[in-house]
């Protein structure tokens, strides 16, 4: 694969923070690669995962024409505050989709702890859900971790959000802070006021040795041998670490895939569920460790490094609106 063009960003990984994202940088990568959904990348809302939440959020207004063809997706979807009463379903892709028959990952388990309570965001289709439970065992055996905090996975229903991803809207995406949970459960308050730690180093080149450790290759390589998981998203300089410190069996290292964004957590994302007939499948990374100096350099590159602003500013384009969206996610908006 040509370090010029990852597949995750052609295939619209969607998952960029605002940390990192480079317009510039973005849209020249749109025109190299062809394939980008340009109006994937013009709709990403962009949140840093670092964002604080409320204990006591306020209610969204009620929506003075919900029927409005323009109206925002993300509006409708972030009003929906339970799942759609039907059978489990992802519909759509992970950036342009929605979730049927969600399920609610617990906000404890005994080692993990979900975070942002407010956001309301721990929902998944419940092969995610089953899958996180697990890992968090396997963190808390290999890592020696007490326990993994969770930042977002979907939203009730999936469907694109007022803040943050671009993805994470079929209920196959969660985002885990690179973090240990404390060995005390965090109260309301600390779970939206909490910060995860920097990974990376100031230069972006490497990982901080001040905060990274050797316990978070377990945690990411316990991710990336899960079965259902398709690809873990982490910033390039945590790839780097991982390539130089995995021993022996390296094979997973393949599904971990360098992404703007993700100094704080990873990302992961699990597979079509075999049943799934609506969802929509991302091209299969590509074989190999990504462990070449050419899988970092496009990475490493002064451009990406040191973005500089585009001289015209893209212009605004309208938001995902529900006929962007598969005709399914109206049923899944209207299910009790
Ligand atoms: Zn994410």
């Amino acid at each position: 694969m040509v370090s010029q063009c990852l597949p995750e960003t052609a295939g619209g990984s969607g998952e960029v923070t605002r940390a990192d994202v480079l317009w510039a940088d973005m849209f020249q990568l749109a025109i190299r690669c062809c394939t980008v959904p340009l109006v994937m990348l013009l709709t990403m809302a962009i949140a840093a995962a670092q964002d604080k939440g409320s204990v006591t959020p306020k209610p969204l207004p009620a929506l003075a024409n919900p029927t409005d063809p323009a109206l925002a997706a993300k509006e409708l979807f972030a009003r929906k505050l339970s799942a759609a009463a039907l059978p489990p379903q992802p519909i759509g892709f992970y950036a342009k989709g929605c979730l049927a028959g969600g399920e609610a990952l617990p906000i404890n388990g005994e080692h993990w702890q979900v975070m942002r309570l407010s956001r309301n965001r721990n929902w998944g289709h419940p092969d995610l859900i089953a899958m996180l439970k697990r890992l968090a065992n396997v963190a808390h055996r290999d890592a020696g971790w007490p326990g993994l905090l969770i930042g977002d996975l979907s939203q009730p229903r999936g469907g694109p959000m007022l803040t943050g991803h671009a993805s994470h809207q079929v209920g196959l995406d969660a985002d885990i802070w690179l973090t240990p949970a404390p060995n005390y459960l965090l109260s309301r308050n600390e779970r939206e006021e909490m910060s995860a730690v920097m990974m990376v180093r100031s230069d972006r080149l490497d990982i901080d040795p001040a905060s990274w450790t050797p316990s978070h290759l377990p945690v990411i390589r316990a991710a990336a041998r899960q079965p259902e998981v398709d690809r873990i998203f982490v910033n390039a300089a945590i790839k780097k670490a991982l390539c130089r410190e995995a021993k022996g069996d390296r094979s997973w290292l393949g599904k971990v895939r360098p992404m703007y964004g993700h100094d704080y957590h990873f990302h992961i994302r699990i597979k079509c569920p075999a049943s799934a007939t609506d969802c929509e499948a991302q091209v299969p990374p590509p074989p190999g460790e990504g462990c070449a100096a050419e899988d970092f350099a496009y990475w490493f590159s002064d451009s990406v490094l040191h973005p500089k602003p585009p001289k015209t500013p893209p212009p605004p384009r309208p938001p995902m609106t529900l006929s962007d969206l598969p005709p399914a996610c109206r049923q899944v908006l209207q299910a009790p």
